[in-house]
């Protein structure tokens, strides 16, 4: 070969990788881009977050941790507040499950506030109204259950359960129960069926391994000394109840119990990257939009907004669901007490101009079960927090779908933020699919985007995220309410 054509060859060369770092999206496992003091501030960040969720198992939990971290940062009841101006830090409740902060921004709020929505509810058993019966014959009694968002049912056999919940008893009074999560406390469980005697059930379908109606928790086994009581072992259950909380068995009828996994938030992996727990969908948005909205500094250029919805699990019906009036109702006290009018025309305008996050999670791709993702569109576990265009599933059937403007507004600020992110899909098409509360804040005809980390395990006892993820999706959310737009 002659020098000039070497030359030739080795200049197109050149020309080659500087068009390809020109041209071509290059997502790389954020860890990669961290130095050592960076790792230090997100096992720090993370461990707040295990806190977090350590505190909060239930979505009134988790409301309160939330409102006592908010109320400590200086935000105050806008209820109690004449007016608003910019730079307050206010906050609405609902119902003790649905929490809504807001910094007034230097920008009238009918120009839109910046929203970021996730959820505070959780896949979980709760206890049925009536749920209390005795196998007379076996000596015990048990509580019956009827589960709350998608589960694999088997999952929750054979591991020990806690309790958490709030009794209104006869006379009105509400008194709050936690069983189980404490080292010195029982637990609770759903026992399964040895393999030794599974051969038949074995043909058993996923869904049916343990069916709904089998998820019933074993209670106690100890009767009452009372010999002539016909359901001893429920008796002494019922004494329990009423001399430590003062319940008798209707009050179940007015309570909310709801047995979730017992245990704390553990770091994952030999180099504790990962964060291991029940119920991160989705206090993992919860913690970080919250987080990013305490530590704000000064006065946002719009109204920001962070939202804890509950009932995301079962569609976002009921008053404290996403469909709910009280977060459009909550914009229009804002309006109201800045000045800017309380009539339906403001509340549309500012609504209409919003922009919004719906911060959920999606499925990291399954290192296990990697044919139902399509790698080229999945997020991967900590390659930093993922964007979701669009939800649904079945040719985006029930999808929030985000406009391509929106998308570039979002990628912008992430980029210009130095936000390491990717996108994602639920799952191959077809494959199945699933949705958030992005849907019904669209109905508002504000712009809205799924944005939040990808998880494994999603709906499990034990859900695990990735610690460079959650901090990605801090600093997502920390840039987003800052967006001037
Ligand atoms: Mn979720
Ligand atoms: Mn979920």
């Amino acid at each position: 070969m002659d020098a000039k054509k070497n030359v030739t060859k080795t200049k197109k060369k050149e020309e080659g990788s500087a068009l390809e770092k020109k041209l071509c999206m290059k997502k790389e496992v954020a860890w990669k881009a961290y130095k050592k003091a960076d790792e230090r501030e997100i096992g720090d960040f993370c461990e707040g977050y295990k806190g977090y969720l350590d505190a909060g198992k239930t979505e009134r939990e988790c409301f309160s941790d939330s409102l006592r971290a908010a109320e400590a940062a200086g935000f105050k009841p806008l209820e109690k507040l004449a007016e608003v101006k910019a730079g307050d830090r206010v906050y609405l409740t609902n119902r003790g499950k649905n929490l809504l902060l807001a910094v007034i921004g230097k920008k009238p709020m009918r120009e839109g506030v910046n929203l970021v929505a996730s959820h505070i509810d959780s896949p979980r058993l709760d206890l049925k109204q009536n749920p209390l019966y005795e196998e007379k014959e076996l000596s015990m009694a048990l509580l019956r259950t009827h589960y709350y968002g998608g589960i694999k049912k088997y999952q929750w056999g054979a591991t020990p359960l806690a309790l958490h919940g709030a009794v209104v008893l006869s006379d009105g009074k509400k008194v709050d129960v936690s069983i189980g999560e404490k080292e010195d406390e029982p637990v609770f469980s759903i026992n399964d069926l040895l393999p030794h005697l599974s051969h038949k059930k074995a043909d058993r379908k996923m869904g049916e391994v343990l069916s709904g109606e089998e998820l019933v928790i074993i209670a106690a086994s100890m009767p009452h000394p009372d010999k002539k009581s016909k359901s001893p072992v429920k008796l002494a259950v019922l004494e329990y109840l009423h001399e430590n909380y003062g319940m008798t068995e209707e009050d179940f009828v007015s309570a909310e119990f709801e047995a979730v996994p017992v245990g704390k938030a553990r770091d994952v992996g030999f180099d504790r990257s990962m964060v291991g727990a029940y119920g991160q969908d989705d206090r993992i948005c919860a913690y970080t939009s919250l987080r990013a909205m305490l530590d704000m500094q000064g006065t946002p250029e719009r109204t920001c907004v962070c939202f804890l919805a509950d009932k995301e699990e079962t569609g976002s019906d009921s008053n404290t669901g996403m469909t709910s009036a009280f977060m459009p109702n909550s914009v229009l006290r804002l309006l109201s007490k800045s000045g800017e009018g309380g009539d339906y025309a403001a509340l549309a305008e500012s609504l209409e101009n919003s922009k919004c996050l719906s911060s959920d999670v999606n499925a990291a791709m399954d290192p296990n079960f990697k044919d139902v993702h399509e790698p080229q569109n999945a997020s991967k576990l900590g390659f930093g927090v993922t964007v979701t265009k669009f939800t649904g599933s079945r040719g985006k059937s029930g999808a929030n779908d985000s406009s391509a403007e929106f998308v570039g507004e979002i990628r912008r600020i992430l980029n210009a933020a130095g936000v390491q992110w990717q996108t994602g899909e639920l799952g191959r098409v077809d494959e199945g699919g699933g949705g958030t509360v992005a849907k019904f804040l669209a109905q508002y005809n504000m712009d809205v985007i799924d944005c939040g980390p990808a998880i494994l395990s999603m709906h499990s006892p034990f859900e695990i995220a990735s610690k460079a993820d959650i901090y990605e999706t801090y600093k997502a959310y920390g840039a987003f309410y800052a967006a001037p737009f």
